[in-house]
């Protein structure tokens, strides 16, 4: 086994896209931490974004070094940092009328040395290119993704169904939630992106993956993939999180 150190580096891009009149997308990350979020908040007015945000700022704060949570296993440390910022949504939700009902997907890299994991809750996705080829690690939380998993629909199906929208799991919503949790050692080289559904409904994953390959900078990558996804309809938020794995 190799034991070179493994560092990592991160770009992210979010956007409103061309036809919503506000971005309740919301992204973060500390390299230093070893944390890469990214959720995308739904409810009504406002609430989405307090959602999306809140959340970011609250698994953050959580997973801050200094914070105490560093004698936990990272997954263990996550998923309490994913339990209180569910928290703290779903008591804001429960004083404020106005925020009711709000709550927000979310998608994570934590990373140890050349451990790395995945969290997510709802249908904001991960993937990981290695080798030029771009795989999808997380699983969808959502009915029509579920109903093709089952083998009951096609993903073209999915694709056009009205109910594409109903998400099955969501951070905030309900008094508790749980991440599904993909553990990965990582190799040098390896690239990780987090984006919200308003990318993949306009870019297929071959698209995503020739943009990773061709772009120079992980700056670059970011900035393409979401103007692609405008011009392809920009119907939604578009964010996107690259972090990149250097040995
Ligand atoms: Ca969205």
């Amino acid at each position: 086994m190799s034991t070179a150190v493994i560092h990592y580096l991160a770009a992210a891009v979010t956007d409103r896209g061309r036809k919503r009149p506000s971005n309740e997308d919301a992204f973060g990350y500390s390299v230093e931490d070893g944390v890469f979020l990214v959720c995308d908040g739904m409810g009504g007015a406002a609430a989405g974004e307090v959602a999306s945000s809140l959340a970011v700022d609250e698994i953050l704060k959580h997973l801050d070094h200094t914070n105490g949570l560093g004698k936990l296993t990272p997954p263990r440390a996550a998923e309490q940092a994913i339990s209180a910022a569910n928290d703290a949504i779903y008591d804001r939700a429960q004083r404020n009328r106005k925020l009711s009902g709000m709550g927000t997907t979310m998608v994570a890299l934590v990373t140890r040395e050349k451990q790395a994991w995945l969290l997510n809750i709802g249908d904001s996705r991960g993937y990981r290119l290695r080798n030029g080829s771009l795989e999808q690690v997380t699983l969808d939380h959502s009915l029509v993704e579920e109903q093709v998993r089952l083998g009951r629909m096609s993903h073209a199906e999915a694709l056009r169904s009205p109910l594409r929208n109903v998400i099955t799991r969501a951070l905030g919503t309900q008094n508790r939630v749980t991440p599904d949790i993909f553990e990965m050692e990582i190799e040098a080289g390896d690239v990780f992106l987090l984006c919200t559904d308003g990318l993949t409904r306009e870019l297929t994953d071959k698209d995503i993956e020739m943009i990773l390959h061709t772009e120079p900078t992980l700056e670059d990558a970011c900035n393409r993939l979401v103007e692609d996804a405008k011009k392809a309809g920009g119907h939604d938020n578009i964010t996107c999180l690259i972090v990149r794995a250097e040995a």
